[in-house]
């Protein structure tokens, strides 16, 4: 199942894997964090559900032309104005014509699959920079003021770690020996991101980050989500 999205002269498809039945919702939005995506399928034939997969240039950034310009943008920042145009300025250059189209994107994106009544949404990333870790979050790290809380395991790649939005998902998994961080959902910066959009929704949000190519750790990352959602009554 495919959707297609214009934004400016480029098309953004989404294209739904579905099994057995339609939840939990699992998302991915960076077209080149593929292990990712292959880990989700893996689990979506095991477990069922489905996964939402964003495909475009094969990228990180989506890019357009618009009037002649071109434009482009974090599709992971784009769920809120200020990420919109923090976005734009750092990717490329502002315009409000580009802002509205990316906006327009980011609405219709979110009512199609209609992700604002979803219980709980799994995000499905690749750490792929070699800096971005569960130790970017610990105290006196860069990001240290977006999180409430980190768990860096010593028995754990630090490339690979669950990010998330609810206290309960945390303890869970740090008591399963997992790295961790729960973003602070009252003084984590507006990005954009859909780990912001859903925490302000007050949606549950789970994040699992894992080293590009680490799909072994992926699978059994993106299985322990599917137990701890058994074990806390989701499903
Ligand atoms: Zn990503």
């Amino acid at each position: 199942m495919k959707v297609d999205f214009r934004i400016g002269d480029t098309n953004v498809s989404a294209v739904t894997h579905q099994k057995l039945c339609n939840t939990p919702t699992m998302i991915n939005v960076h077209d080149d964090e593929n292990t990712s995506v292959e880990a989700g399928k893996i689990n979506l034939n095991q477990y069922g559900g489905r996964l939402i997969e964003l495909v475009h240039s094969g990228e990180r950034l989506v890019t357009f032309k618009l009037d002649g310009k071109q434009y482009s943008f974090d599709p992971n920042r784009v769920f809120s104005d200020v990420g919109i145009v923090a976005t734009l300025k750092k990717h490329s250059s502002y315009s409000e014509a580009a802002h509205k189209e990316i906006k327009s994107f980011a609405t219709a994106y979110l009512k199609h699959f209609t992700l604002d009544k979803e219980p709980v949404i799994i995000a499905l990333h690749n750490t792929v920079d070699g800096t971005f870790s569960v130790e970017s979050f610990v105290p006196g790290a860069s990001l240290a003021s977006d999180a409430a809380a980190a768990y860096a395991s010593p028995n754990r790649n630090k490339f690979d770690f669950f990010y998330v939005t609810d206290k309960k998902f945390y303890d869970y998994l740090k008591a399963r020996d997992f790295n961790v961080v729960l973003q602070d959902n009252d003084r984590v910066t507006e990005d954009g991101s859909l780990s912001v959009y859903f925490s302000r929704k007050g949606i549950p949000y789970i994040n699992i980050e894992a080293e590009i190519h680490n799909l072994n750790n992926q699978i059994e990352m993106v299985k322990v989500t599917h137990e701890m959602l058994k074990d806390l009554g989701y499903k």
